[in-house]
C-alpha cells in the first residue's frame, strides 16, 4: 500500500486527482473526506493542506505527495523530487510598489520584505550578498506594501494580475515552480515497487498528452515524400486502400509540430487527414 498526500482544496487539488485517475486508478470520491482508498491499485489518498505535505512525507505519514516545488523547497525537508508534473506553473518573485524606480537588487538592502517564503527569500538574497528584513506572513502578502507593513514582497505569481491590481510590479524572479511528485527518501522495497508502477503510468499518460495519432490517405507515388515529413516514432504504418494506387498512412506526431506538419502534408498530396488523441503511450 502506497500513501499519497494531495491538496485537499486549492489550486493543485483537481489536477492532482485527475492525474491519479488518468493513470486508471479509481478512487472512492473523497469530497470532504480526510482519506480514501483506490479500488484497483494499492494506493491510499490523504487530503491535506499543501504546506503540510512535504513534512508529512518526510515523517512517513504519507509515502509520496504532490505539492508545488515552491512549497517543497521552502520546507526544505529531506524528500526526493521524483517527477515534474507540468501543471500549476508559477514563479516566486520579488515585487515593489509600481511608482518606485528600481535599479537592481541593492534596492532591497535594509528593506522590509513580506513573504510566505522566508527561507527561499532569505537564501536568494544571501547568495546575492543583500541583507534585508524578512517578515513572514501567511496569506494576502500582496496587500502588505499598500498598508505600510512592508516595502516589498516576495510571492508566487502566475499571470501577474494580482500584483498589478495591488499597485505592485515584479522586479526579480527567484525561482520557477510547478507541481512535483515527491517521495520519502527512504521507502521500503515494497512501496518503492508500487511507486515505480505509478511513475510508469504517469509517464505513459504524460507522453500520450504531447502526441497525436495521425491517419491520412496518399497516392502511392507520394508515400516516400510524406514519410520524410512525418517525424514518427518509427517508420509509419502503410496500409493499401481498396482504391488502386492509394494507401493509408498511420503515425504518431508531436502535438507542438502539428500545424506545421499538416501544411506540408497537404502540399505533398495527403488527403483525408485524421488526428486523434492518444490515451496512453508506452515506448
Ligand atoms: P492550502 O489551503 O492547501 O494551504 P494555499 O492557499 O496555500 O492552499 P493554493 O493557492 O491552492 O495554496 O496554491 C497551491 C500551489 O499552487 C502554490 O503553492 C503554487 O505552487 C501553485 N500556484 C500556481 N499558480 C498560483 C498562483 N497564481 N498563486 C498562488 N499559487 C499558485
Ligand atoms: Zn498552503
Amino acid at each position: 500500500m502506497l500513501r499519497i498526500a494531495i491538496q485537499k482544496s486549492g489550486r493543485l487539488s483537481q489536477e492532482s486527482l485527475d492525474l491519479i485517475m488518468e493513470c486508471n486508478i479509481k478512487v472512492n470520491n473523497g469530497k470532504g473526506k480526510l482519506k480514501s482508498n483506490a479500488v484497483n491499485f494499492p494506493m491510499e489518498i490523504l487530503y491535506l493542506r499543501d504546506d503540510d505535505i512535504p513534512g508529512y512525507v518526510a515523517d512517513h505519514v504519507a509515502d509520496i505527495g504532490i505539492a508545488g516545488l515552491n512549497v517543497v523547497l521552502e520546507k526544505g525537508k529531506n524528500n526526493r523530487v521524483v517527477m515534474q508534473l507540468g501543471f500549476s506553473k508559477c514563479r516566486l518573485c520579488l515585487a515593489i510598489p509600481k511608482e518606485i524606480d528600481y535599479d537592481g537588487l541593492e534596492f532591497f538592502s535594509g528593506k522590509n520584505i513580506a513573504t510566505s517564503y522566508p527561507n527561499l527569500t532569505e537564501g536568494y538574497l544571501k547568495e546575492k550578498g543583500i541583507k534585508a528584513d524578512i517578515h513572514e506572513i501567511s496569506g494576502s502578502v500582496e496587500i502588505a506594501p499598500g498598508i505600510g507593513l512592508a516595502d516589498a514582497i516576495c510571492d508566487i505569481v502566475s499571470s501577474g494580475s494580482t500584483l498589478i491590481s495591488n499597485g505592485l510590479k515584479e522586479v526579480e524572479t527567484i525561482m520557477s515552480s510547478e507541481a512535483v511528485l515527491i517521495a520519502n527518501a527512504d521507502l521500503p522495497a515494497e512501496k518503492e515497487m508500487i511507486l515505480e508502477q505509478f511513475l510508469f503510468r504517469i509517464n505513459a499518460v504524460q507522453k500520450a498528452k504531447s502526441f497525436k495519432y495521425i491517419l491520412l490517405n496518399a497516392p502511392n507515388d507520394k508515400i516516400d515524400q510524406i514519410i520524410d515529413i512525418l517525424p514518427g516514432m518509427k517508420s509509419p504504418t502503410v496500409v493499401p486502400l481498396a482504391m488502386e494506387g492509394w494507401s493509408s498512412l498511420h503515425s504518431v506526431i508531436n502535438e507542438e509540430k502539428f500545424w506545421e506538419i499538416i501544411d506540408h502534408l497537404k502540399q505533398a498530396g495527403a488527403q483525408g487527414i485524421l488526428v486523434v488523441p492518444i490515451e496512453k503511450m508506452i515506448l
